[in-house]
C-alpha cells in the first residue's frame, strides 16, 4: 500500500504517523521528495481500512498493491484447491484442480416424484450433484417459498436413493439445525453480503457454494469468500452467476470473463450457474459449454422433468434429455481443457 502524504505535513506529525502504522503490524518506508512525502507499507496490509486512512488529515491519497484479501488470494497459495465432497454412502466428488464438478437438479424440490425422477435421470446422464432448493428467495412474498423442512427430507431421500451429494440453498442461520445431511451449502447472490451469516458458515465444517451478488464485483465476491475463510471454513465454491446490466433480453448477463479473473486472482474453485444467468432454457447448454471452455472449474444446471409446470424457474430449466445431450458435449470440452469430468 502507499499512501502519498499531504505537501504540508510536518516531519514530527510524519513520525506519529509512522508509528500509528507499525502498530497495525506492518513496515513503513519512507520517501521523501522536493515537495512530496510518500509512505510505502510493506507487510500484510489485508487488515488496513483504506477510506478510514484517507480520512486522516496527513493523507492526500491511498494506492491499494496488493488485493485486500489474503486467504482466497493465489498469492499466498498458488495451487488450484480442489473440494472433496462425500455423500455418506456414494462415492466422493471432487470440484477444482483438474476436476469438473457438474451439479444438476431443479430449482425447487417440488414433490417426491419430481426430485426422485430429475436425481435419477441426472445421475444417469453423469452429474456429480444433486441440487434442489428448500427454503427459496423469491422476489415476491406470494410465490412459492419452497417446502422448507420437507423439502429438505425430500432431497436426502433422493441423495438416498442415488448416492448423489446434495446442494441446497441456506437463507438464515437458524435452518443450519436442520442442514446435517446436506454435503454442499449454498449462499444464493442475494445473500452474498450478508455478513453475519458468511461468519457463522466459516464455524461450519461444511464446504460453501459461494454465488456472486447480482451487482457485486468480483472484488466484493472474493472479499465475501473471504469472511468464511476468517473463520477458519476453506472448502469454498465460487460461482458466477450473472449479473444486471441494461440489457433485459437475458434474465442476468453471464460475466463469463469473471471466470478467468476470477482463477487469476483466487485458489477457489470456480463454477458458472447459465441458468440464473440467461433464463432461458435454450442458451443453457452454449453457456455451459462456454464456461467449460473458459476455465471453469463447473457448471450448476437446473433440470426439470417438466418444466412448464415447475414451481419455480421452468424457464430457464432444461429436461433430462438435453441434460444427457450436454453431459455428452460436457465431456469433450472437459478433455480439451485437461480437465477430469468422471
Ligand atoms: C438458485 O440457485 O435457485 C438461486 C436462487 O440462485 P441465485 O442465488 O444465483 O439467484
Ligand atoms: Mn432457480
Amino acid at each position: 500500500m502507499i499512501i502519498a502524504l499531504k505537501h504540508d505535513a510536518r516531519r514530527e506529525e510524519i513520525t506519529g504517523f509512522t508509528a500509528f502504522l507499525e502498530k497495525q503490524g506492518v513496515r513503513v518506508h519512507l520517501s521523501e521528495g522536493a515537495s512530496q512525502t510518500v509512505l510505502g507499507l510493506v507487510g500484510d496490509t489485508s487488515g488496513i481500512d483504506e477510506e478510514g486512512l484517507m480520512a486522516h488529515h496527513l493523507v492526500e491519497k491511498v494506492i491499494r498493491v496488493q488485493e485486500p484479501y489474503k486467504r482466497a488470494n493465489r498469492m499466498f497459495h498458488p495451487e488450484d484447491t480442489r473440494i472433496d465432497i462425500n455423500a455418506a454412502g456414494g462415492k466422493t466428488q471432487h470440484i477444482g484442480a483438474g476436476y469438473l464438478g457438474v451439479i444438476a437438479g431443479p430449482c425447487s424440490v417440488e414433490t417426491r416424484e419430481q426430485i426422485i425422477t430429475v436425481a435419477k435421470a441426472v445421475k444417469e446422464a453423469g452429474a456429480g450433484f444433486l441440487r434442489g432448493g428448500a427454503f427459496k428467495p423469491r422476489t415476491s412474498p406470494y410465490s412459492f417459498q419452497g417446502l422448507g423442512c420437507g423439502g429438505l427430507d425430500l432431497l436426502l431421500e433422493a441423495k438416498k436413493e442415488t448416492g448423489l451429494p446434495v446442494v441446497t440453498e441456506l437463507m438464515a442461520i437458524h435452518q443450519l439445525e436442520v442442514f446435517d445431511g446436506v454435503d454442499l451449502i449454498q449462499v444464493g447472490a442475494r445473500n452474498m453480503q450478508n455478513f453475519t451469516l458468511l461468519r457463522e458458515l466459516g464455524r461450519c465444517k461444511k464446504p460453501v457454494l459461494l454465488k456472486r451478488g447480482l451487482a457485486s464485483t468480483i472484488t466484493e465476491l472474493l472479499m465475501a469468500a473471504e469472511y468464511i475463510m476468517a473463520g477458519g471454513n476453506d472448502r469454498i465454491i465460487l460461482c458466477e452467476r450473472g449479473i444486471r446490466t441494461f440489457d433485459s433480453y437475458t434474465r442476468n448477463t453471464l460475466d463469463l470473463s469473471a471466470v478467468p479473473a476470477l482463477k487469476r486472482h483466487t485458489h477457489l474453485p470456480v463454477i458458472v450457474d447459465p441458468s440464473h444467468a440467461t433464463g432461458i432454457a435454450w442458451m443453457v447448454p452454449a453457456m455451459a459449454k462456454a464456461a467449460v471452455a473458459a476455465g471453469a472449474d463447473g457448471v450448476i444446471i437446473e433440470v426439470h422433468n417438466n418444466p412448464e409446470t415447475a414451481l419455480c424457474d421452468g424457464e430457464q430449466s432444461i429436461t433430462p434429455d438435453a441434460f444427457a445431450a450436454l453431459m455428452g458435449t460436457l465431456k469433450k470440452y472437459a478433455e480439451f481443457e485437461g480437465k477430469y469430468l468422471p
